[in-house]
């Protein structure tokens, strides 16, 4: 009781400075002669000050009857509630509830870093001390470094892909041996649904780098109540088994390929307005792509077309056309490719070098499922891209180049290049054998679009810088793990 003599409060909650957040909080306890509530407010300023300060306080006598502990401090919580409601309504404070965005990270930061630490203490003190982490590190060939909230991060291969969030490209480091990583892997279970395992994995990989990510994730299913469930329902037909193509792990890019026609677009021709069609050439086991201009819809254009792509990029040992499905023909009616083309003619011509050409069945929707995702990305971006514009014929060759190009400088993680390490390999490591390309575009570039109108070589590019934006940030997230 002598110390209350000393007690102050000030007149004023935050003084001066600008207010970023309040919270209001209200503690209470009870004893068997009396209970109590009080009310503080945490401001936090702009400049991440915080300040506590005392509002107010209330108590009462427990009452002569007697009361157990438990419902004496049930009373202190009704007080305290009552408190909390006379504070809000005199001081007319929008409060939150709930943590706001800051205190959310600071305190995922917080887990993370206590993870990283307790998985990888050695690694943690290396990046610490800057220095390279050792020999026997799991996770050397990551080249980890420590952020600015002292968070393990790895710094990735993908740089060039600059378009991709910074969280994808310095992805936090976590174990696959400890047990956050499970929660986490567990989160984004539930966010998706419970299903597709390779899309999860590239949502997960948007932010977090897990060791051994796809056991894991087996891990979590395996334990998944949710899953359980589903496992023990009736099982849906059976989907075929995977096509022999997609799993060839020593071979060449374009050995197995897929064909698939997509179009109109227009193009310029003099003052006219023509149609083309695009061949789009999927290797099956790479996903590189490769694009070619038809002219029109007829067999003999089919037939230069996949000339021109064989001289290029073959030999090919197998290619495959999905039969299934339609596409919009040249007098707008939907047809299936092989009612367009002569197929006698183009399989005479197949045959002569050797190749198989092979119709999936429809009736199978696993065989060329990855490859049709793959098609629906390219053919939607590249939709997008020339739609408002109708180049002139040889803008619009330039510009699927460029469009493959891009394509094919995204990551396949999927691709494993050792039993322990998932390091990014993309289709053009594949076709050139080098890393990716120096001067893939950014989305910071602005492209001059008064100019672009007289320089045909701009549209080229603006289109291409269109193409890259939108191919990075709306598909390839996804199709990483595809
Ligand atoms: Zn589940």
């Amino acid at each position: 009781m002598n110390n209350v003599e000393g007690f102050r409060s000030s007149r004023h909650y935050f003084g001066p400075i600008p207010v970023r957040a309040i919270q209001l909080h209200v503690f209470v306890d009870a004893s068997q002669s009396a209970f109590a509530a009080v009310a503080y407010l945490r401001v936090t300023y702009d400049n991440n000050d915080v300040r506590v300060c005392f509002v107010c306080a209330k108590t009462k006598c427990a009452p002569m009857k007697t009361m157990s502990i438990p419902r004496l401090e049930l009373q202190a919580a009704v007080l305290g509630t009552r408190l909390m409601d006379t504070v809000k309504k005199s001081q007319g404070l929008s409060l939150r509830d709930s943590a706001s965005p800051y205190e959310c990270e600071d305190a995922e930061n917080l887990l993370i870093r206590r993870a990283q630490c307790e998985a990888f203490p050695d690694e943690v003190r290396a990046s610490y001390n800057e220095e390279s982490v050792g020999h026997r590190s799991d996770i050397r060939g990551l080249a980890p470094y420590l952020d600015d909230n002292g968070v393990l991060r790895a710094y990735g291969r993908i740089d060039a892909a600059l378009c991709i969030p910074h969280s994808a490209r310095r992805p936090i480091i976590l174990s696959h041996r400890h047990a956050l990583t499970e929660l986490i892997v567990y989160h984004y279970h539930v966010k998706m649904k419970h299903q597709n395992v390779d899309a999860t994995m590239g949502d997960i990989r948007t932010r977090f780098w897990i060791t051994k990510l796809r056991r894991v994730l087996r891990t979590v299913i395996s334990g998944c109540s949710v899953c359980k469930l589903h496992r023990a329902q009736p099982a849906p037909p059976i989907m075929g088994p995977l096509p022999e193509d997609r799993l060839e792990a020593n071979g060449w890019p374009f050995k197995f390929t897929g064909l698939d026609y997509f179009g109109p677009l227009l193009v310029t021709i003099g003052r006219r307005k023509e149609k083309r069609w695009v061949a789009l050439f999927t290797c099956l086991t790479t996903r590189a792509i490769h694009l070619e201009l038809a002219h029109d819809l007829s067999t003999d254009s089919c037939i230069i077309v996949i000339r021109n792509f064989l001289c290029r990029r073959g030999p090919v040992l197998r290619l495959r056309s999905d039969n299934g499905k339609n596409f919009v023909g040249a007098n707008r009616e939907a047809k299936r490719l092989i009612d367009v083309f002569e197929p006698e003619k183009i399989q005479g011509e197949l045959s002569s070098r050797g190749i198989e050409w092979i119709f999936n069945c429809p009736a199978n929707p696993a065989e060329g499922g990855a490859w049709e995702r793959m098609v629906q990305c390219v053919k939607r971006v590249l939709r997008h891209t020339v739609k408002e514009v109708a180049p002139k014929q040889h803008v619009l060759e330039s510009f699927l180049i460029e469009a493959e190009n891009v394509v094919n400088s995204l990551p396949l993680t999927h691709l494993p290049v050792s039993v322990d390490q998932e390091a990014p390999l993309t289709p053009n490591d594949l076709l050139k054998g080098v890393a990716n390309l120096p001067d893939t575009p950014t989305i910071h570039e602005q492209p001059d679009e008064r100019c672009a109108t007289r320089k045909q070589w701009r549209i080229a590019r603006l289109l291409r810088d269109r193409f890259w934006k939108r191919w990075t940030w709306s598909t390839c997230l996804h199709l990483c793990d595809a």
